[in-house]
């Protein structure tokens, strides 16, 4: 494969003078000079080059906040709802208002690109990074993603449509192979991808690890080179995800354009050799340097100093207006049942609130992984529901059950640094021969670090990380210490060494972060008195992915009695709020979860509390679906998803119903497990096979009859509507059309409202492999009580056409479609045929 391999970005804009100038400048290079542009600089910035007037670009990991290079409490960043919050908000236009937000945000911290949106479908409600998407349907998922793509970029940030395609779960994925048939690529998991390349321009694609149909997707020659830049005409900037390029001609050939991070890889001299060799063309580096420069000047960093730090549109301090952030929350927010209107509660009519649950002390505002930022500050629900309830009703609080699976970090205030007396701890680097490299105080007992330890420690380095801290209990009796990390860690307690044990090497390097091995010791403590602890952490020889330290203590506790105080505090309360959800590593980048069940004993916890509270309203936290064995036992469910920062503030607003909840499920909540159309996602012989074809989320319920606990676009609000008409552009559609569709609708309850008017489309019959019903459009509607309202969606030509795999294109089959108008998946109000012809 020589010069017939070429990728020359014939499908691109017709080049500019400054592409001519950048060409020339580009023909100047050495082979050398070339190739080191197209590999990573270090783990986040990419190479710049002087003749070109090129400086680096730097990266960052999104798409729920911008971290920003570090992961340190020192620099953090706004935290937002997670992905399938905004999914849940059906509301492109917030979201494209939250993503310009975002944009300005990562500006002022100096970010040209942004590693997200994810638009990966969420295949099976036990996806890992599920919580990363935006839904389960891709027309919803590529409206939310346009939207995002286009906000971010509006603020002069470039985003990076990942992980393409097929990276839907995280079980071996860094190898798996997806078998899909070509109709189903097309018809579901394309699409999104599709829309962001055609409707929004997005500047970068990230290519992901895992492999179709046999190749690996950053070797994709079909996928990446004819169906990305040629069919679509992709311009952009192909970027491989973190360490994903894992060759050297076949990824260049197949049209990858960014092996990172750097300086290492697959490329470099190993490019430069296969150039000479004649295994790649050299016009194929030169496409690859074309399109950087390309994003470098659609970023602003061709020809400028690199981007000064600025305050982003919340003034000096950068981050996102946290109103917006509360305001985006609230409608994110799923009320899912309210019987006998439970909700919103009225402060003044109750004169006692019973606040349970673990995740209402200790909340799981965001996923594990790369998405996470280190928040500056997070609304605790127990805080903000006293707050809003202060002077008006008496508030007992009561965790219920513990969850966690690494010894909780200490609570805020509880640690001194031992030097200087603040609040929080002492870092110490510590080289081979034992002289101290640096010290450092920190606030967060949680720490990572991609690059910037100082040589000598780090993985197969002889250096130590030592912490130390004086810790204050607040009650007596024996604690549980534990120490996470890839490599040696020993804990001491006054001097005196109570565990000393290695962890393992995990498979895959990102869990180094997200689910370390821990060291435990138990101390016995006296409530006020302080100890002094001692941690030393040795990187593992052969440790992968970014360093991490997190150091926990927790009292020992009583589990049944933890029940019990709940069930006393909510027997004598007016109403019980219950908060269960996901714990710190249930849902992460990494792996898949092992079960939809909520973690540790918070099935028993919530049927403990209604069977002594009948207005009991739980609230779930978390971010893809969790079984709700309890359902019908109880008041009220709303669904919070990991909210991020502004968590307990928009519980409030929706509780006491300053905020209608705004949300509408983007993927469907199964009865049971086995109810759901994918569930394990566990590649055979390292093969996975998309067997359920197109019948994924509420396709795969519709087709086979089952019901879900919740179906694909449900939600309540706080007023009631009826569904008056629907008018469609017409009733004779002609291929390559989009269908307008108008839908009134009326406010009949008594409160102001906004309601999300779904169209789906059904039909013409095919055989079973086909979904009985999909997602055609939507729209918000907002009315006044007794006022009725208008919306009009489209519902895009395409989805009246098939993916032929014979024909080897799209067809459009004739015959009768049926739009059918109403509140979700399963609640249809109205209905009208449409003739394809
Ligand atoms: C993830 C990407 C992420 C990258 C950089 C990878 O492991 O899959 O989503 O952007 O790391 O952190």
């Amino acid at each position: 494969m020589t010069a017939d391999a070429l990728n020359t970005d014939a499908h691109s804009a017709p080049a500019s003078t400054d592409e001519d100038r950048e060409r020339s400048a580009i023909a100047a290079l050495s082979v050398e000079e070339k190739v080191l542009l197209l590999t990573g600089a270090d783990s986040w910035r990419t190479q710049g080059a002087e003749a070109l007037g090129l400086r680096p670009m730097i990266t960052s990991d999104g798409p729920a906040g911008v971290r920003g290079v570090i992961k340190d409490e020192r620099s953090p960043s706004s935290s937002l709802p997670c992905p399938s919050a905004m999914g849940a908000t059906w509301d492109p236009g917030l979201i494209g208002e939250l993503a310009a937000a975002l944009g300005a945000e990562a500006r002022g911290k100096g970010v040209d690109i942004l590693l997200g949106p994810t638009i990966n479908l969420m295949r099976t409600p036990l996806g890992g990074r599920g919580f990363e998407c935006f839904a389960e349907d891709p027309v919803l998922t590529a409206a939310v993603a346009t939207a995002y793509v286009r906000g971010l970029q509006s603020a002069g940030v470039a985003a990076t449509v990942k992980h393409y395609v097929a990276n839907d779960s995280e079980t071996e994925r860094w190898s798996y192979d997806a078998r899909i048939s070509e109709q189903v690529l097309r018809e579901l998991y394309l699409v999104p991808f599709e829309a962001c390349v055609r409707e929004a321009a997005t500047m970068l694609v990230m290519a992901a690890y895992n492999t179709v149909n046999g190749v690996r997707m950053t070797e994709h020659d079909y996928l990446l080179k004819e169906v990305l830049k040629g069919e679509w005409g992709f311009d952009g900037v192909v970027t491989s995800d973190w360490h994903a390029a894992r060759s050297t001609a076949a990824t260049a050939l197949a049209a990858l354009d960014l092996s990172m991070p750097g300086p290492d890889g697959p490329w470099g001299s190993l490019l430069a050799r296969a150039v000479e060799e004649g295994a790649v063309h050299p016009e194929v580096l030169d496409d690859k340097i074309v399109r950087l420069l390309r994003l470098a000047r659609r970023v602003g960093a061709v020809h400028t100093a690199a981007r000064p730090a600025r305050p982003g549109p919340a003034g000096p301090s950068g981050l996102i207006d946290p109103g917006l952030v509360r305001r985006a929350t609230t409608r994110s927010f799923v009320l899912l049942k309210n019987e006998q209107e439970a909700l919103p509660l009225e402060p003044a009519a109750i004169r006692s609130l019973a606040l349970i649950g673990p995740n209402a002390f200790q909340p799981t505002i965001q996923g594990g992984g790369s998405a996470g930022v280190v928040p500056a500050s997070v609304s605790l629900p127990a805080e903000a529901l006293a707050r809003a309830l202060a002077g008006q009703a008496e508030v007992t609080a009561a965790p219920g059950c513990e969850t966690w699976v690494m010894v909780p970090e200490p609570p805020a205030g509880s640690l001194r640094d031992p030097v200087t007396g603040e609040p929080g701890l002492r870092l110490e680097f510590i080289a081979p021969d034992g002289s101290v490299l640096d010290s450092e105080h920190r606030s967060s007992a949680a720490l990572a670090w991609w690059d910037g330890v100082p040589p000598g420690i780090g993985w197969g380095e002889s250096g130590r990380i030592t912490l130390a801290t004086r810790y204050r209990p607040e009650a007596s009796g024996p604690h549980l210490l534990g120490a996470a990390g890839v490599g040696r860690l020993v804990i001491s307690a006054d001097g005196e060494v109570l565990a000393d044990a290695e962890t393992r090497v995990p498979a895959d390097p990102v869990e180094a972060m997200t689910r370390p091995g821990e060291v435990r010791a138990m101390v016995l403590l006296e409530a006020g008195q302080e100890v002094a602890i001692g941690l030393e952490f040795s990187p593992a020889a052969d440790g992968e992915g970014p360093l991490a330290l997190s150091f926990g203590i927790a009292l020992e506790a009583d589990g049944d009695q933890l029940i019990a105080d709940a069930v006393a505090a909510a027997a004598s309360a007016d109403a019980a709020v219950v908060v269960v959800g996901s714990a710190a590593m249930t849902e992460s980048e990494g792996f898949d979860r092992a079960t939809l069940t909520l973690p540790g004993r918070q099935d028993e916890l919530v049927r403990a509390v209604a069977a002594v509270n009948s207005r009991t309203i739980v609230v779930i936290n978390a971010g893809m679906p969790v079984l709700m064995p309890w359902a019908s036992e109880v008041a009220a469910v709303l669904y919070a998803w990991l909210p991020g920062q502004a968590m307990g503030e928009a519980l409030a607003d929706v509780l006491f119903g300053t905020a209608e909840p705004g949300g509408r499920l983007p993927v469907s909540l199964p009865a049971h497990e086995q109810d759901a159309p994918v569930l394990h996602a566990t590649p055979q012989d390292g093969v996975l096979h998309y067997d359920e074809g197109l019948l994924i989320g509420y396709r795969g319920y519709d087709r086979s009859g089952t019901v879900p606990q919740f179906p694909f676009g449900h939600g309540l609000g706080y007023t009631t509507w009826s569904y008056e008409g629907m008018q469609l552009g017409t009733a004779n559609l002609s291929p390559g059309s989009d269908l307008e569709v108008q839908v009134a609708v009326r406010n009949v309850g008594s409160r102001p409202g906004r309601e999300t008017v779904q169209a789906y489309l059904e039909g013409p019959p095919g055989d079973g492999t086909r979904p009985v019903r999909v997602l055609g459009g939507f729209a918000i509607a907002v009315a006044e009580p007794g006022e009725e309202a208008v919306v009009t969606l489209r519902i895009p030509a395409r989805l009246f056409a098939r993916w032929e795999p014979g024909a080897g294109g799209w067809a459009w089959p004739r015959g009768q479609f049926t739009v059918a108008a109403g509140r979700s998946s399963r609640d249809l109000r109205l209905s009208a045929p449409v003739v394809s012809a």
